[in-house]
């Protein structure tokens, strides 16, 4: 099974993603997630893309799409996989697209994580992500057990620095300018699922997974 989740900044895509992977078996790409990684280990990847990202500006595509490309061709996505943040532009779809079908193969679904505007803002605000595993928590909904330290891995968890309000904005204007038309391109191929996010992220999955299932596809756990 190949997916696509699709949703603004601070929707819960990220977190939803996770659930997705464990219950389905597929590998989690997220391209946020390559670039923080990057960023850290000071890669030219990582410095070129830092200029953007804390801008709240997108990656160019040349850059994103191979890295994307790159990642594809790993072992761990013959078992299927989750794209989270890739694509975020219509130049990026089509490339995906193309890449998809020299092999044969297409995108199963895209989810489409609803969340009304006025709640993101607060959400990413009160965002803290680990360093390390990328486990996300919230400091008013969701805090860790010992403040600054990791649940699952023991790391450090911190704001990171996109996720400041003067970012944030910025970020939601790229995703209504660039991204957005991907729900439209996806809704027209007939392969959107929606899942409401607005409140219980229980319900948004389980919203995805009766529509996974009516396509076909079964949670391993
Ligand atoms: P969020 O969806 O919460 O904004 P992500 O972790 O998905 O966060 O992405 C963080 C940043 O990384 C984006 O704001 C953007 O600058 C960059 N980025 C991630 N994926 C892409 C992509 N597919 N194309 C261009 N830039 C990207
Ligand atoms: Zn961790």
């Amino acid at each position: 099974m190949k997916l696509i989740i699709l949703g603004a900044p601070g929707s819960g895509k990220g977190t939803m993603a996770t659930v997705l992977r464990d219950s389905y078996g597929i590998t989690h790409i997220s391209t946020g997630d390559i670039f923080r990684a990057n960023i850290k280990e000071e890669t030219p990847l990582g410095k070129e893309a830092k200029k953007y990202i804390d801008a709240g500006q997108l990656v160019p595509d040349e850059i994103t799409i191979s890295m994307v490309e790159d990642r594809l061709k790993q072992d761990d996505c013959k078992v299927g996989y989750l794209l989270d943040g890739f694509p975020r532009t219509i130049a990026q779809a089509e490339k995906l697209d193309e890449m998809l079908k020299a092999n044969n193969t297409a995108i199963d679904a895209v989810i489409r994580v609803d969340v009304p505007n006025e709640v993101i803002m607060g959400r990413v605000v009160n965002r803290r992500v680990c360093t390390s595993c990328g486990e996300s928590y919230n400091v008013v909904t969701r805090p860790t057990k010992v403040e600054g330290v990791c649940d699952v891995c023991g790391k450090e968890v911190v704001q990171r620095d996109d996720d400041k309000p003067e970012t944030v904005e910025q970020r939601l204007i790229t995703y209504e300018k660039n991204t957005k038309p991907l729900i439209d391109f996806y809704e027209k191929k007939g392969i959107l699922i929606a899942a409401d996010n607005s409140k219980d992220p229980k319900a948004a999955f389980e919203q995805a997974s009766a529509a996974l299932s009516k396509l076909g596809f079964q949670k391993i756990q």
